[in-house]
C-alpha cells in the first residue's frame, strides 16, 4: 500500500490552459506566464518547462529567476518585485532578466550604477491598489531619465488591478484610465492578471500576465470561466488508511464535534493541516473516493482527516482519496475554507510529493 500524499501535476492541463488563453488574445498580445511562489505550488521548473510556449515568465524574486537560469531555462523573465541592493541589480543584468522598478530606493540604486549589459525596465505605476509602484506623476518624472539611462534598453509600463475578479467594481475603470493616461509615450504596456485577461479585452495591451488561470482555477468572483475551458493542473490525493464502524451517538476526532446521527462508517485519510489541507475545513466539505463525493466529518488533524463512508461500502484501505483537482474544483474547497484557491495551492507543504501526470 502506498502512503504517499501526492499532488499530481497535469502538464497537459497547464498547456491546455495556456492555449485557451492564447486563443482568446489578439495575435500580437504576449503572454507573461506568472510562475511565482514555486509555480503557485505546482513546482517552478516543472511549470516553466510545461509552459515553454509562453512568451515570458514572471517570478517574485531573484532566487526564483536564478533557479530558472541555472536549469537552462533562458526565456525572458520578469522580476515582479524588482531588486534589493547592487549585487541583485548586477545579477539581473548578468542573468538577462527584466525587472520591475517600483520604489525610490530601486530608482536611486539604478541611477547610481552602470551595468555591462543593458536591461529592460518595467516601470510600475500605482493606479489605485496602493501597494507597489510610483504615483503616475512620479512615473512621468522618472521616465525621461530612465529612457536616457545608459544601462537601460527599453521601458515597459506595468500596473496591477486590485479588483479584477469583480467586474462590477468601480475602481477597475479608474485604474485603467489612470494607466492609459500615464506615460502614454511608452508603447509597451501590461495591466491584466488572469481575471482581467478573461473579462476585459481592452486591458490586454501588449502583455497579459495570467497566473491562476494557467493552473486551471477560475479567477472570477462567483462566475464560471466566461467562455474559457480551464482544466485543473493539480489533483491532490491521499490514501485511506483505516475504516471503522461507529455506533449512533459516538463522536469523531478532536473536540468530538461530530457525532454519528446513526450507525456510521468512518474512513481515516492520511492528510491534514501538516500537509497544507486547511484546518478551517469542517464537516460537510466534499472529498472524492471511488469517483463518489463523500464528506469530511469532524476536525482536521495535523496528519489525518476523517470522512463519512456510510454510503460508500466499497471503499477500502489503500484507496486514494481526492481532496481537490480533477472532479473536485479547488475553488469549491477554497470557498469552503473561506479563502481563495491561490492560498490552498501555495500552502501545500513539501511533505506532499509533486508528481508529473
Ligand atoms: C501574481 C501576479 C499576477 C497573476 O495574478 P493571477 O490573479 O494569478 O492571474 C499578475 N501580476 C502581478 C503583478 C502579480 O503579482
Amino acid at each position: 500500500m502506498s502512503r504517499k500524499i501526492t499532488a499530481t501535476i497535469h502538464l497537459a492541463a497547464l498547456q491546455h490552459n495556456l492555449a485557451q488563453i492564447k486563443g482568446h488574445l489578439q495575435s500580437a498580445t504576449k503572454i507573461v506566464a506568472v510562475i511565482k511562489a514555486d509555480g503557485y505550488g505546482h513546482g517552478l521548473l516543472r511549470v516553466a518547462r510545461a509552459l515553454y510556449k509562453a512568451d515570458m515568465f514572471a517570478v517574485g524574486c531573484l532566487d526564483e529567476a536564478a533557479e530558472l537560469r541555472s536549469n537552462a531555462i533562458d526565456k525572458p523573465t520578469l522580476l515582479l518585485e524588482g531588486f534589493e541592493g547592487e549585487s541583485e541589480l548586477r545579477a539581473i543584468s548578468d542573468l538577462k532578466l527584466d525587472t520591475v522598478i517600483h520604489s525610490e530606493e530601486q530608482w536611486g540604486l539604478l541611477q547610481s550604477i552602470v551595468l555591462q549589459k543593458k536591461i529592460s525596465i518595467w516601470l510600475k505605476v500605482d493606479t489605485g491598489m496602493s501597494r507597489l509602484g510610483f504615483s503616475p506623476t512620479r512615473a512621468e518624472q522618472i521616465l525621461p531619465v530612465l529612457e536616457s539611462h545608459p544601462s537601460i534598453d527599453r521601458v515597459v509600463l506595468i500596473s496591477h488591478f486590485a479588483n479584477a475578479n469583480d467586474p462590477t467594481h468601480s475602481l477597475n475603470g479608474e485604474q485603467q484610465q489612470r494607466f492609459e493616461q500615464c506615460c502614454h509615450t511608452i508603447p509597451e504596456r501590461s495591466l491584466a492578471n488572469s481575471a482581467a485577461t478573461i473579462l476585459n479585452n481592452s486591458a490586454h495591451y501588449q502583455f497579459v500576465r495570467p497566473g491562476i488561470a494557467l493552473y486551471g482555477s477560475s479567477p472570477l468572483l462567483n462566475q464560471g470561466e466566461a467562455g474559457y475551458d480551464l482544466r485543473p493542473a493539480m489533483t491532490l490525493q491521499a490514501p485511506l488508511i483505516a475504516v471503522k464502524k461507529i455506533a449512533q451517538g459516538e463522536s469523531v476526532g478532536y473536540g468530538s464535534n461530530w457525532q454519528a446521527p446513526e450507525g456510521a462508517v468512518v474512513g481515516v485519510v492520511a492528510i491534514g493541516y501538516g500537509h497544507g489541507y486547511p484546518r478551517k475545513l469542517t464537516t460537510g466539505t466534499p472529498v472524492l473516493i471511488r469517483g463518489e463525493r463523500v464528506t469530511l466529518v469532524g476536525r482536521v488533524s495535523m496528519d489525518l482527516i476523517t470522512i463519512d463512508l456510510t454510503s460508500t461500502p466499497a471503499a477500502q484501505v489503500g484507496d486514494m482519496v481526492t481532496l481537490w483537482g480533477e472532479g473536485l474544483p479547488v475553488d469549491e474547497i477554497a470557498a469552503a475554507a473561506d479563502t481563495i484557491s491561490y492560498e490552498l495551492l501555495c500552502q501545500l507543504t513539501s511533505r506532499v510529493v509533486r508528481e508529473d501526470g
